[in-house]
């Protein structure tokens, strides 16, 4: 039974069984710059999560917003005189091509929170009618010591907050750690829509649970995610919005929260100035050495970005794809002409893959499924040097790996097909091995050099013979 840790819980919880349906909503990027990798390290993780889900037969609408009205907009259409609505289309278009670039293409519905401002108006007047709003000549704020339980997902007390907070600059709110819901225009230039408060723009939390409540059709819903900056304030402030607006609670059966992808201890941040953008790390490497790199890690936690660990990443992504590609020709091979050495079927591969999918059932345990791919790799190829793998386990091999990679993306097998050996090569290279197994090494060198003059090599690892595109 699939077991997610939760964070308000602080508890690994088994998924309900009873919902085959499950709603899924991730917090989105702010579009006012380039994705950087951090971003990618969230997005590749709930993109896992949720191909895994439905690779287990659940029906998952997932959900993400784009922030497109932020006061960090504001100030960078500011500094670029540009106008905010079209710099944000800009980096918004920028994002969609990052994500599929990472081959990210488990979202359903992407929502903008400029198209939700009637329901975010409305979820306003109904904190107001329920008494957990009020109206200041600046604004419109929620009554954080109206909701008791504020605090729950942070594991915090409003007497530590409000301590935390210090002296609050605006001095109409009740209390310093009441937060904005709606914030009122104070210059002819900032971006602002019509309210019965007059001009102004949402505050940030409430974008998100007025698209939730509308999308998902009500105020409840199953798994909420985001990185752990995210736990406070805005989730934290997202369950004090929700549930008072509408009474019922929980908003959510799972809050996930991923560890962030840090650079010299720090969070790789776009405020921070610290990033290497989506973009530009693919320029180096392929997105399946990024997906090796964040899914050979736990989803929760951190991840310190140091050059090397890319460098291993790619060399993980090449042993796959090799092994792979070994496997797919063993089973062209073994079908074809029945080997005289292929023996029994070996129950150690039923048994890896059984334990890849069980690790992955305790709450994503990627590091040590992985561990258990590697295990079966290293088993299979050294049947595969000894040509001793049968034509029940190569296959089962071939579509196991198959399944494991559309959920983690970790091997480009269109790619792998492109690098397919050519039928004559591969008939030399069998022809050299014969002849080696019979000791005719002058032969079989000939042969090596007919095959390097056809812009092919051979190299004899311990696992077995390899062909490669010099
Ligand atoms: P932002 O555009 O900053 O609002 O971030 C969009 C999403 O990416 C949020 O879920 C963030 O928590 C997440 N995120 C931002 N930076 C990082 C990071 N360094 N590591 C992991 N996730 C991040």
């Amino acid at each position: 039974m699939l077991k997610i840790f939760d964070t308000l819980s602080q508890k690994n919880k088994p998924l309900k069984k009873t919902k085959t349906f499950l709603r899924l909503f991730v917090c989105g990027p702010t579009v006012y710059d380039y994705a950087h990798i951090g971003h990618a390290r969230t997005y590749v993780a709930f993109d896992m999560v949720v191909k895994y889900l439905r690779n287990r037969g659940y029906k998952v609408n997932y959900l993400q917003n784009i922030t497109d009205i932020d006061d960090k907009l504001i100030e960078r259409s500011r500094e670029e005189n540009v106008e905010m609505t079209g710099l944000a289309r800009k980096f918004e278009r920028a994002y969609f091509e990052d994500m599929a670039a990472l081959n990210i293409t488990s979202v359903d519905n992407y929502e903008r929170a400029s198209d939700y401002i009637t329901q975010i108006i409305e979820q306003i007047k109904l904190l107001i009618e329920r008494g957990f709003a009020y109206e200041t000549t600046t604004g419109v704020y929620f009554r954080v010591s109206k909701f008791k339980e504020y605090g729950k997902l942070s594991g915090q007390n409003l007497k530590n907050l409000r301590r935390a907070v210090g002296i609050e600059e605006d001095t109409t709110k009740l209390d310093s750690v009441d937060f904005a819901l709606w914030k009122k225009k104070k210059e002819n230039n900032e971006p602002a829509w019509q309210s019965p408060w007059g001009d102004g723009r949402p505050g940030w939390h409430i974008e998100d649970t007025a698209i939730t409540s509308t999308v998902f059709g009500g105020p409840q819903y199953e798994i909420h995610g985001g990185a752990r900056d995210l736990i406070f304030p805005h989730h934290e402030a997202e369950i004090a919005q929700m549930e008072s607006a509408y009474g019922i609670y929980p908003m959510v059966d799972h809050w996930m929260h991923t560890g962030f992808l840090r650079i010299g201890g720090e969070k790789m941040a776009k405020s921070l100035k610290n990033f290497i953008t989506i973009r530009d790390i693919l320029r180096v490497y392929s997105p399946e050495t990024l997906r090796v790199f964040f899914t050979t890690k736990l989803y929760r936690s951190p991840i310190d970005y140091i050059e090397n660990s890319l460098k291993e990443a790619e060399m993980v992504e090449r042993r796959l794809a090799e092994f792979w590609h070994n496997i797919k020709k063993h089973e062209i091979g073994v079908i074809n002409q029945e080997s005289k050495k292929i023996r029994r079927d070996n129950k150690i591969y039923k048994n890896y893959i059984k334990k890849f999918w069980a690790e992955l059932e305790d709450d994503f345990n990627t590091p040590k499924a992985f561990s258990e791919l590697f295990n079966m790799i290293r088993a299979a190829n050294s049947e595969l040097a000894r040509e001793t793998l049968s034509k029940n386990d190569t296959k089962l091999i071939n579509s196991f790996i198959r399944e494991m990679n559309g959920i983690f993306g970790v091997v480009n097998e269109q790619k792998l097909r492109g690098e397919q050996i050519p039928k004559n090569i591969q008939k030399l290279a069998e022809r050299r091995k014969k002849l080696r197994t019979e000791k005719k090494f002058e032969e079989a060198d000939e042969v090596r050099e007919e095959i390097e003059q056809m812009g092919y090599e051979i190299k004899d690892a311990p696992e077995g013979m390899q062909i490669k595109k010099k």
